[in-house]
């Protein structure tokens, strides 16, 4: 018999969120991820996709991942630890740490599987961990899971985060102390203060952990945040995911040679999950390899988020203060930025709206994602489709 139990739960709360207007319906889209979508028959201009440098339809990847499907199978066989560890996850792992400038590298089945095993392998009960207030789901899951104790602080607030530091270091409680953060925020695409972050962590020994999943392809000529301001050597973990602007699926931690040993026999998911199969790791090397021989896609996602930041900011909208080619439009009220997301959508545009709860109440946006595979026709065409709905619903 099914559980009265749980039916009852299920039907009870999800009426609820749809009462609310915040149950998220889930459009699937015909055929691949690109700069244009088919969903439902319609085709629409795709501002919502993490694929930065459009290499998830990279014609260079499929084919490399062909070759591993056909060389090496679909699959990995088992855990890395038993006998899952292909000469190509070594390759990728060596090819990351160069990319990174580190000693080494471990990759992960995604990057929030990373940031579950990374964090907990290291802390635990007996330390503190500061972290940002706007940090990622997967970084304050993975907090939780070591059950230090999670000490938040203000965004980008270097006093909070100094005075925070100070207070947990000297009072003695905590065996560790580390400090960790977005490199790029994504919903509002600004940067994180690292020089100050690692300034801070020098002054109190703090162990220092950059998430790093919207920097990496996008800052530092696509090695992400930490290049960018030239920390490689003060930034203890630099974690990432391959499944953004590299455009497959899985993440990974560069550093030091001894973590990433720690990491190897201490992190779960590396220990107790198979791990990625040929095709994803063969196919992020490649387009590791493509990000380090040249800056074309690179240069043409920064070109297209800049004309698209302009186009939108000339009619009038406010699109925040990012400072990478992440572009909130920001509408405010939730259900102003429901509609207009929905006329969008009906227009040609798929820009999805982000409210409460994963930006503040009253802070509603829509947040639009331009990518190197993105033409000028298409941005302009966005554009367009965004003048008339803001006209229309009185946003601008
Ligand atoms: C998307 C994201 C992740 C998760 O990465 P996946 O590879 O998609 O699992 C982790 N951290 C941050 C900051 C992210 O934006």
């Amino acid at each position: 018999m099914p559980s009265e139990t749980l039916d009852q739960f299920l039907q009870h709360n999800l009426q609820d969120l749809k009462d609310q207007g915040l149950y998220n319906e889930i459009d699937p889209v015909d055929g691949a991820n690109g700069p244009e979508i088919t969903i439902n028959g319609q085709k629409l201009i795709n501002l919502s996709s993490n694929n930065y440098l459009g290499l998830a339809t990279d014609d260079r990847l499929k084919e490399v991942a062909k070759d591993a499907v056909n060389s090496h199978g679909v699959g990995a066989g088992a855990v890395r630890t038993i006998n899952g560890t292909l000469d190509l996850h070594v390759k990728l792992e060596e090819k990351i740490a160069e990319f990174k400038g580190t000693e080494a590298a471990i990759a992960y089945q995604s990057g929030f599987n990373c940031n579950m095993a990374a964090i907990s392998a290291v802390m635990d009960k007996n330390d503190a961990i500061l972290s940002d207030a706007l940090n990622h789901a997967s970084i304050i899951d993975g907090c939780r899971l070591s059950k230090a104790k999670i000490i938040p602080f203000e965004h980008s607030n270097m006093d909070d985060l100094r005075q925070k530091a100070k207070e947990a270091t000297e009072s003695g409680q905590y065996n560790k102390v580390m400090v960790i953060t977005d490199g790029v925020f994504s919903m509002d695409g600004d940067i994180a203060k690292l020089p100050e972050i690692v300034e801070i962590a020098e002054e109190f020994d703090l162990i220092t952990y950059v998430d790093d999943a919207h920097g990496s392809g996008v800052l530092g000529k696509g090695a992400g945040t930490v290049k960018h301001f030239g920390l490689q050597d003060k930034i203890d973990f630099q974690m990432g995911t391959l499944s953004k602007a590299i455009g497959v699926v899985g993440g990974y931690v560069a550093g030091k040679q001894e973590l990433i040993d720690w990491l190897k026999v201490r992190s779960r998911p590396f220990l107790f999950s198979t791990s990625l199969s040929p095709a994803d790791v063969t196919a992020s090397r490649k387009a590791i390899d493509l990000l380090m021989e040249s800056t074309d896609l690179y240069d043409q996602m920064w070109e297209n988020g800049n004309y698209l930041k302009a186009g939108l900011k000339e009619l009038g909208f406010d699109i925040g203060q990012s400072e990478t080619p992440i572009t909130p439009c920001i509408i405010g009220d939730e259900k102003t930025t429901q509609q207009f997301s929905k006329r969008l959508n009906e227009e040609g545009v798929y820009a999805k709206a982000i409210v409460f709860p994963t930006v503040p109440r009253g802070t509603g946006r829509v947040r639009n994602m331009p990518t190197a595979a993105h033409t000028k026709d298409m941005l302009d065409k966005a554009i367009k489709i965004y003048e008339k709905v803001g006209k229309e619903l009185g946003v601008i």
